[in-house]
């Protein structure tokens, strides 16, 4: 058999800024791609004009291209089977609609809201799955052109099967399928040119030539209607893999609560998007063996389906601090000068890559700097505790700075070696060496934990 091109997507919804489980998609898909040679495209999902929003589309945009995933087809860099916005899109869903209709296997639905939730309810309260299998599934096109005169309101709905399997394999979760009874006539379109979403995607995924829909576990009960769909319109039906839900450390579904949700907060916060890019590969899927720290050509030799985890992926951001300050220590010190600059706002890079190679080897993010390294800028807070080393009393600390100031009179014009040679000869003559050490370096810096005092 001829193998199909390898096209992937990730379609996200302007609705809120990249979020990290939407970020992780993209992710797999892109790695999944690559891997097979193929290409991977990005589509905005803009068809609910109500919450979609540039600002978010612009975000989304911006996460991806610095996660490195700008998309080899997209609405940056335009691309062969474009618009990649839904919203431009308007003109290709309209005659698929009309062909459901025409063939009936849509309807017009008249209902009122108020009437589907009383419904609903109804159904509820007799322990009954709340699923609508509508009065007006049979009704002619045009009793339907009739009843749109004189009804308020319409959407167009999919006429389901009545007692039909809906079976599919997955590439993660094996076999799956569905009853068409517990679906019901689903909505496709609030009106002939406004679809909803299960429609919009389909429609796109054909065009596109889209091969393999790899997207998060939430969307698994849409699959069942769109392959629904996918069957009544005639089109190719695409493989599926439904990746595992991304969790906080009580194995809840992530969320705010757990701290940081969207790719750009993470920026902010001082991530290196090569830690994350390597981060978000292993949630969920890992290389049969405990290597972690994996660069993007790596991450893409090694990728493969079979490996993804059926189980929730549990975000552990200690790892990822972890991770980070790995690529922060593989960085040279050019480069981390460079992106060290909005943290820290040094205007000689000179001086700027002086502090960098003292905090190289200690810091875990970059918005950690200003706060390491504030004794450059401002004289350092410092109180007797801060310098008081054990159970040193207060006479023995004042005596220990006295001391410490004198060498620094005698020794100021000498080499650094020669310094730390002399403190560390007099500290020899103490009870204990943190007695003069401890005091200097709380003193010069103002902290507890800081580099060391001759570094
Ligand atoms: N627009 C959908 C979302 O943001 C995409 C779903 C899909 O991948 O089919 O969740």
């Amino acid at each position: 058999t001829m193998q199909k091109k390898v096209r992937t997507r990730i379609a996200p919804s302007p609705t809120g800024n990249l979020h990290i489980g939407t970020a992780r998609t993209a992710l797999f898909n892109y790695l999944f791609a690559k891997k097979m040679g193929g290409k991977f495209i990005v589509r905005i999902e803009d068809t609910d004009l109500e919450r979609s929003d540039k600002k978010f589309e612009k975000n989304i945009l911006e996460g991806l291209k610095w996660l490195g995933m700008e998309g080899d087809e997209g609405p940056s860099l335009g691309g062969d089977y474009g618009p990649y916005r839904q919203s431009e899109r308007t003109e290709t869903y309209k005659p698929c609609i009309e062909k459901l209709l025409s063939e009936s296997k849509a309807f017009y639905c008249f209902h009122s809201e108020k009437e589907l939730a009383e419904e609903k309810e109804n159904l509820m309260k007799s322990k009954k799955h709340p699923v609508h299998l509508c009065e007006y599934r049979n009704i002619s096109l045009e009793e339907a052109s009739i009843l749109r005169e004189v009804k308020n309101d319409h959407i167009i709905r999919f006429k389901n099967h009545v007692g039909h399997k809906i079976t599919f394999k997955d590439l993660i979760r094996k076999d799956l399928s569905f009853d068409s009874d517990l679906i019901g006539d689903f909505s496709i379109a609030k009106r002939i040119d406004v679809p909803l979403y299960n429609l919009a995607v389909v429609v796109d995924d054909e065009i596109m030539e889209i091969s393999h829909i790899i997207r998060g576990e939430d969307h698994i009960s849409n699959t069942p209607k769109q392959l629904l769909l996918i069957e009544a319109l005639g089109f190719k039906k695409p493989a599926y893999a439904h990746l595992p839900l991304i969790l906080g450390p009580d194995r809840s579904k992530l969320s705010k609560r757990h701290g940081a949700t969207s790719v750009d907060e993470y920026k902010d916060l001082g991530y290196l998007s090569e830690s994350l890019f390597n981060f978000m590969a292993l949630l969920g899927w890992n290389p049969g063996d405990n290597r972690e720290i994996l660069s993007k050509e790596q991450l893409i030799g090694l990728f493969s389906m079979e490996k993804v985890q059926k189980s929730g992926a549990i975000f552990d951001l200690n790892k990822l601090d972890w991770m980070n300050g790995e690529y922060i220590r593989r960085k040279s010190i050019t480069e981390l000068a460079k992106l060290s600059q909005p943290f820290l706002k040094v205007k000689s890079k000179k001086y700027l890559e002086k502090i960098l190679e003292l905090e190289q080897s200690r810091i875990k993010k970059l918005s950690e700097l200003p706060e390491k390294v504030d004794y450059f800028f401002k004289k350092p807070n410092v109180d007797k505790d801060l310098l008081r080393w054990k159970n040193m009393t207060d006479e023995e600390i004042k005596s220990s700075i006295k001391r410490l100031l004198e060498l620094l009179k005698e020794n100021k014009e000498q080499d650094i070696k020669i310094i730390e040679k002399v403190f560390l000869e007099e500290a020899g003559k103490m009870r204990d060496r943190g007695q003069l050490l401890w005091p200097l370096r709380s003193a010069l810096s103002g902290k507890k934990a800081s580099a060391g005092p001759f570094e």
